[in-house]
């Protein structure tokens, strides 16, 4: 199958090509009875990396062990199996480079091509997606995709599953600021941090997981001198996992009304559960899996209270660091090379090469005066961000924003909602951009249950 081929019929394009699009299009692949031809599509190389499992800094961990990390639901052991092969001893417990994780994403996706049925097929055109539009035909197109670079893809089916919207800094809109060498907007972007000198001061944005992971990279394992200030709102760091699984808590909760009767009833849980001699994550465990039911059931503006009281206090609790990453980052605030806490940037200006930053906190402002500044705050824009596929779907209508501006709408199967309101059934979103519907959606087994059901669904296999 070729750009603009006349002949799409099962064709089925993945835009985005990180954990979401191959995980869809492994399964699809496992999962197909009839001939399919697969398409992903994205710029970015390799497939399956996409920005978390991008990184080559080894100190860089998953943030769940290896057995949460497996491309299949049913198959726990394959992460494990797979490492092992790979001359890596990996047990059920350990959080395994990310890097490699990137590395077993690629090897799921190659699985599943050569296991495939001989009449189907997967390709990879490495494009950007810049627009897409409906235009039924006799043959079975009903979507044409436009590439950055001109060409065009004809597909049946489409899969949205373009990941976070791109970082955002809070001094993005300054334009006296716009070109200073000493602020850093994305610092995944490539060798992004290679700049930092050797002395340097340097204040970190956000102090959640993003920030764990610039701070153990620039400090650079004690081979520096550099001196970290981290400050966020709250100043909370992202919690750490046990050295051993938790067994997940029995229980469930009955949805609350109010953001405020949710919250309760998990410390509630939670309390009980560690007077009992038990683990609070256990709690946490069982809950995550319950939060889509939890978060639908909230009417919207409690939605939106829990977004701004009590969303952070379950990331800390939820998203948490690998006891490895929880040692090496309490080495460095012990050793006085980091020194975390709560602020809220309130200016931030040139003074020639340094930065001025004013940091208002409770006890009074702060003033940190540094030579970099790195935005470590996360895709804290929301959606379209600055996508010009997103921008062009919402202009045109397929789709639309859901109400709090945390991704697209969907129906409960996850097809896209479009601005008269109705669902297209040839139009799929997978991972972040569900996170308005579900809230959690944007981890491996939340991404990885997305794209089994999909799988099944597209190609009536049965469950
Ligand atoms: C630093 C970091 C660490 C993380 N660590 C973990 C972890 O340890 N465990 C865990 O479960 N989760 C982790 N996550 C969550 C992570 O979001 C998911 O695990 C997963 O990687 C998300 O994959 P994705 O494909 O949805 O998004 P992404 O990885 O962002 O991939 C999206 C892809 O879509 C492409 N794309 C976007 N727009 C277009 C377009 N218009 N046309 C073509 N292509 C397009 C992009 O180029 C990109 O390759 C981490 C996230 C980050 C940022």
């Amino acid at each position: 199958m070729r750009a603009g081929s006349a002949c799409p019929d099962g064709t089925i394009a993945v835009i985005g090509g990180g954990a979401s699009g191959v995980l869809v299009a492994a399964h699809l692949l496992r999962a197909a009875r009839q001939p399919l031809d697969v398409v992903i599509v994205d710029s970015r190389a390799p497939l399956g990396a996409g920005v978390a499992y991008s990184t080559g800094d080894a100190r860089h961990l998953v943030n769940s062990p290896s057995c949460e990390m497996s491309a299949f639901g049913d198959r726990p052991g394959d992460l494990i199996g797979w490492a092992c092969a790979q001359g890596c001893e990996v047990a059920r417990s350990d959080f395994v480079p990310r890097s490699l994780y990137g590395r077993y994403l690629s090897h799921v996706l190659a699985e599943a091509r050569r296991h495939t049925n001989s009449a189907s097929g997967l390709s990879w055109f490495r494009e950007d997606v810049v627009a897409l539009t409906r235009q039924s035909r006799p043959d079975g197109t009903a979507f044409v995709l436009g590439f950055a670079g001109g060409g065009h893809l004809d597909a049946g089916h489409v899969v949205i599953a373009v990941g976070p919207p791109s970082p955002r800094a809070p001094w993005s809109g300054d334009a006296e600021l716009i070109g200073h060498p000493g602020l850093i907007e994305d610092p995944w972007g490539p060798r992004s941090l290679d700049r930092i000198g050797p002395k340097a001061s340097v204040l970190l944005l956000g102090t959640g997981l993003t920030m764990v992971d610039v701070a153990l990279t620039i400090a650079g394992g004690g081979t520096n001198e550099r001196s970290l200030y981290a400050r966020s709102r709250h100043g909370l760091l992202p919690l750490a996992h046990r050295t051993t699984p938790v067994e997940a808590w029995r229980g469930r909760l009955e949805t609350a009304e109010t953001a405020r009767e949710l919250v309760r009833a998990i410390r509630v849980e939670a309390e009980k559960i560690e007077f009992a001699g038990g683990d609070w994550r256990s709690v946490v465990a069982t809950v995550r899996r319950q939060v889509p039911e939890l978060w639908s059931a909230l009417p919207v503006a409690e939605q939106r209270r829990l977004l701004r009281l009590g969303l952070r206090y379950w990331e800390v609790h939820r998203h948490r660091m690998a006891p490895p990453v929880d040692a090496a980052l309490t080495r460095l605030r012990q050793g006085g090379r980091l020194d975390v806490g709560p602020g809220r940037l309130l200016a931030l200006s040139a003074r020639g090469a340094k930065l001025r930053a004013q940091i208002g906190r409770a006890r009074g402002d702060e003033v940190l005066d540094v030579d970099v500044v790195v935005n470590c705050t996360g895709a804290t824009g929301g959606y379209p961000g600055g996508s010009r596929l997103l921008g062009q779907l919402v202009r045109t209508g397929l789709a639309t924003v859901d109400e709090l501006g945390l991704g697209l709408e969907v129906d409960e199967h996850g097809d896209l909602v479009g601005a008269d309101g109705a669902s297209d059934p040839g139009l799929h979103v997978v991972g972040w951009a569900r996170r308005g519907q579900l809230l959690e959606s944007t981890a491996i087994p939340e991404i990885r249950a997305q794209a089994e059901r999909l799988a099944r669904r597209l190609t009536g296999a049965h469950p």
